[in-house]
């Protein structure tokens, strides 16, 4: 079924009610200082509302310096980080999760996510970032890149379900299981590399419909991932590529389009595989 999504503002109510923007800015690889502020400024001037950083990005700082010159107010941003394996497997998410604060340079931020599950364990950590929660320092707690396995391994009754699952997705890795358990528990899924890292453009598989809808192929799959309900955070550096990925609200795909969308999936990971993490 076709999630109807009319506009940049639209959110999705995670399971604690707080409201997340479909449509966010991803920040991976871009260098702090001016690459990532003026990315972060021009998306603000388009309409997006919704940042992700990590620690493991090393740009908070830079994240934090664009928001504050912005004039959008801080309450109507939704800003993402990320507590990387180093510090879990450390046991240092708490002093971890002030110090993403302190570079941001903010008391809050609205969904804080563990980046990997790291095979040395992730309860301990998960019941630092509920105690975070508890603080109400962070709006929403989540994960990144966890199975089927890993979410079932999570504390059970007395805990907190993540609000969010953000995983690898794209046409050509779209993990129906993982998706399905997700829906049944209310935890969102966010896409990371919703573009394949930028490869999507060259895929054979997307051309004719971006020929019939006059879209670029990344609009295609951008739009193919709010309509199945799915958060996306595609990243760009680049003016013309943040304004092109936000122009996404004048167009539907028909039902026949997702399904040859979803019938490109061929399990095609193009970042580690969450049971094998070699960093
Ligand atoms: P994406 O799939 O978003 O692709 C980004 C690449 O696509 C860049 O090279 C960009 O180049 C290019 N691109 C963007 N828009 C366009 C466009 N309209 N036309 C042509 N090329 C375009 O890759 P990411 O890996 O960055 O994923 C998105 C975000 O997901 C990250 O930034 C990060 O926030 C998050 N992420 C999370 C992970 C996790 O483990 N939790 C892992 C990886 C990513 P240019 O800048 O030149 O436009």
């Amino acid at each position: 079924m076709t999630n109807r999504i009319l506009s940049i503002e639209d959110r999705v109510a995670l399971n604690n009610g707080v409201r997340m923007p479909w449509l966010g800015l991803g920040v991976f690889l871009m260098r702090e200082g001016g690459e990532v502020e003026d990315a972060i400024q021009w998306a603000l001037e388009a309409g997006y509302r919704s940042i992700d950083t990590a620690a493991a990005y090393g740009n908070e700082r830079g994240v934090g310096k664009a928001v504050r010159e912005s004039s959008v107010p801080r309450e109507e941003l939704f800003i993402t980080t990320k507590v990387w394996n180093t510090d879990l497997r450390a046991g240092r998410t708490l002093q971890a999760f002030d110090e993403s604060l302190s570079r941001l340079q903010m008391d809050y931020v609205d969904l804080y996510l563990i980046h990997w599950p790291v095979s040395e364990g992730f309860i301990q950590p998960w019941k630092d970032l509920e105690t975070i929660y508890r603080s109400g320092r962070a709006r929403a707690i989540g994960v990144s890149n966890f199975l089927i396995h890993h979410l079932e391994g999570l504390p059970g009754k007395t805990g907190i379900v993540p609000a969010v699952n953000q995983i690898e997705f794209h046409p050509y890795l779209q993990q129906p299981e993982l998706i399905r358990f997700c829906r049944a528990h209310e935890i969102q899924v966010e896409a990371w590399s919703p573009l394949m890292q930028g490869r999507i453009v060259s895929r054979s598989g997307l051309s004719g419909l971006a020929e019939k809808y006059q879209k670029h192929a990344t609009q295609i799959v951008l739009r193919w991932n709010l309509q199945r309900g799915i958060v996306t955070i595609p990243k760009s550096s680049k003016k013309t590529h943040i304004l092109q990925n936000a122009n996404l609200f004048d167009f539907e795909l028909t039902e026949a389009d997702m399904q040859t969308l979803n019938g490109l999936d061929r399990n095609e990971r193009i970042g580690a595989h969450p049971d094998h993490i070699p960093f």
